[in-house]
């Protein structure tokens, strides 16, 4: 990242207020707070958090820890110091049936891109510093992740799997002449080009889903050749494979092909769940759309009634499997399919998806980690990010409970730094 983009005017600063980063001097010592540890063992009291560039230098006890004079501190007494927050089922440019499509029929590419960008700017103040795209379109997620990269935009770490890889007639299936994709040899070619443009991930639609018509919610839709192939030409390529999948026949399948995620699992029962448990499969809930706390945002945005009820019918079994896969112990990795912003509940989408596992039954712990440490092995970037340790990015969160003790500690997100720039404090106010 270019910091010379940040060293704006004061009242600029001022001006623009949450949205810039509020400082990116080149050393920065965070003084005084609680870091967690995330394998449970004793967090470091009165510690000291080194960042130099963008990343974490050092990290121990204040009398343990050397803070050159040019240092700029930020008091983080009475905070925890966390990871920054990762949400693996975002779409930046979601349009949801109703008012909103309406509104959106014509939106321009440029448009697209420019809400997309809005977007992405708030994604920090939600304390998240990691998303992962699992199918936006015309590319702009990818033209979005370059710029942030280029510091032409302001937003977290991207990866993307470009345009979700669609079936005709199958849920998320492009309609207007758009093309869909049949048949293995079909679809290996749209997913090299989804890889070609860019694309670190590749998204299938294995079987129906909530927000389209297309094909039941437990169906199994593609078929075992045409899961195989995807998943194997994306491998040989070095990009991974998430699925859309609600059903537990299309799971087992995709599970055997080598998947590396599950999106939603609305229906999944305790046998695929083992399966995914022994084959180290990722299961990434997005169990907020489907639960009650999410009801109010279906209606300001005025989802029909046909939509509600669907949601509704799935919202039950989808506890359930999020039950039994926490159960069972299968890999999670948190994902909200709202904006992770988004407000849901008096906090945002992603702390309710997290407050969501430990009503499923994972401990606090558990859920913070689904949030960190579990979502960067998932993008196998865990020697960059998802924990606080030397050499990583100084992507970094305080919030004023302890969140191993309260999940809720992730409603109020009190400072947020990416890359050793911070972007959100409220430290002290
Ligand atoms: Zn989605």
């Amino acid at each position: 990242m270019n910091k010379k983009h940040y060293q704006l005017p004061l009242i600029f600063s001022i001006l623009l207020n949450l949205f810039v980063p509020l400082a990116s001097a080149e050393t920065t010592a965070i003084v005084g707070g609680t870091v967690v540890d995330l394998e449970g063992k004793s967090p470091i009291s009165d510690a000291v958090i080194l960042v130099e560039g963008d990343k974490i230098t050092a990290i121990g006890k204040a009398d343990d820890v050397n803070i050159p004079a040019n240092a700029e501190r930020i008091d983080a007494s009475g905070n925890w110091l966390i990871p920054g927050l990762m949400n693996m089922h975002v779409h930046l440019g979601l349009i949801l049936p109703g008012k909103m499509k309406a509104q959106l029929a014509n939106e321009s590419e440029a448009a697209l891109a420019l809400r997309m960008a809005d977007a992405a700017r708030n994604v920090l103040q939600a304390g998240v510093t990691t998303i992962r795209l699992p199918g936006d379109t015309a590319h702009a997620d990818i033209a979005l992740d370059r710029a942030i990269k280029k510091g032409q935009a302001i937003g977290p770490r991207i990866y993307s799997a470009g345009e979700a890889v669609t079936i005709t007639g199958g849920h998320g299936s492009k309609k207007n002449g758009k093309a869909n994709f049949d048949g293995p040899y079909e679809l290996v070619k749209e997913a090299r080009s989804q890889i070609m443009a860019g694309a670190k991930w590749v998204k299938i639609l294995i079987s129906g889903g909530i927000a389209t018509d297309g094909g039941g919610l437990a169906a199994a839709l593609m078929t075992p050749e045409e899961i195989n192939a995807v998943v194997d030409a994306a491998h040989r390529f070095g990009a991974k494979v998430a699925a859309h999948s609600g059903s537990s026949v299309a799971t087992s399948i995709a599970v055997d092909a080598g998947i590396d995620s599950i999106e939603h699992g609305y229906f999944l029962d305790e046998k695929t769940l083992r399966k995914m448990k022994k084959h180290g499969t990722y299961l990434v809930p997005t169990i907020v759309v489907s639960q009650p706390a999410t009801e109010p945002f279906f209606k300001k945005i005025g989802s029909p009634a046909w939509y509600l009820k669907r949601r509704n019918e799935a919202g039950k079994a989808h506890f359930q499997a999020l039950k039994t896969a926490i159960k069972v112990g299968v890999n999670i990795a948190l994902g909200t399919d709202q904006l992770p912003h988004e407000p849901n509940d008096g906090t945002t989408a992603t702390a309710r998806e997290a407050q969501y596992y430990v009503e499923a039954g994972m401990t606090p712990l558990q859920a913070l980690r689904s949030a960190t440490i579990e979502t960067a092995k998932l993008l196998g970037a865990e020697d960059q990010i998802g924990s606080l340790e030397v050499g990583k990015f100084a992507d970094i969160v305080a919030v004023d409970m302890d969140p191993t003790e309260d999940i809720k500690a992730l409603r109020n997100i009190q400072l947020v730094m990416k890359g050793g720039a911070v972007y959100r404090n409220k430290l002290g106010q």
